[in-house]
């Protein structure tokens, strides 16, 4: 709600976000389209509780997280959320299984129950035979999903992830949101997704339009695809 997002640098201000509305529905599956530069990361990271809006209020399950503290933040973040990068973010020198472990080492979760925990969200994006493999042994495709078992082995409601296909050819990029629309359809997660791409976008049950810093209004996905002489 009236969401802002001001950054201050070398004595500027750039405004980023200036009264952002956005109702999400619980399970929906949203996309977030837009120019580079206006805004896109920023309000996904608002609403995945990375960082703080300079205004306004983000609700989510009836928690107002613009009003938490650093360590309310982290701690809320660690249970509700699940990151999907364009780059994977998986760490070298561990294995499909110890990056996917890695959420879970901030959990009260024993050994052997984040070990099944592991081996189930690996299952589900299908590298059950490639647990014991670093990120260098497996292709771009196969590194986002061990990136999307990261997301979901804490069971979050909400899963966001930017740009999750740009870095991937049709077919993985294909593979991978076949993979996002079962995390939406089967388990019920709540799922923003960022993207340039409009294949992408239609993938998704809704998409909104982020421009200069504001939500227009909503235009169908054939519009999107329409030369903008037609519009
Ligand atoms: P892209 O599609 O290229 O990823 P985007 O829509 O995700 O773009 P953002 O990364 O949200 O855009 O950036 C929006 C604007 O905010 C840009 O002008 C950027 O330079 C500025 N910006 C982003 N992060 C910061 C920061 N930490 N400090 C200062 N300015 C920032
Ligand atoms: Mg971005």
């Amino acid at each position: 709600r009236n969401l802002s997002k001001t950054y201050y640098r070398g004595g500027q201000a750039i405004h980023v976000l200036e009264g952002v509305d956005l109702d999400i529905d619980h399970s929906e599956f949203l996309a977030l389209m837009g120019p580079s530069g206006s805004g896109k990361s920023t309000l996904l990271n608002l609403i995945a509780g990375i960082d703080k809006p300079s205004g306004g209020t983000i609700e989510i399950r009836g928690v107002n997280i613009a009003n938490l503290n650093e360590a309310q933040l982290a701690d809320w973040r660690a249970s509700n959320v699940g990151f999907i990068f364009q780059f994977y973010n998986l760490m070298p020198v561990l294995t499909a299984f110890e990056n996917v472990e890695l959420p879970l080492l901030l959990t009260n979760l024993t050994r052997s129950q984040r070990k099944a925990h592991v081996q189930a969200a690996l299952e589900m994006v299908k590298l059950g035979d490639r647990m014991d493999h670093y990120p260098n042994e497996l292709s771009g495709g196969q590194q986002q999903r061990v990136a999307i078992a990261r997301a979901l082995v804490t069971d979050p409601t909400l899963i966001v992830a930017d740009e999750p296909t740009g870095d991937l050819d049709r077919h993985t990029a294909e593979e991978v949101l076949d993979l996002l629309d079962q995390l939406q359809r089967d388990l019920g997660k709540t799922i923003i997704m960022v993207t340039h791409d409009p294949k992408a976008a239609a993938r998704a049950g809704r998409m909104v339009h982020l421009e200069k810093g504001v939500l227009v209004p909503e235009v169908g996905i054939d519009d999107v695809r329409k030369p903008a002489e037609q519009l």
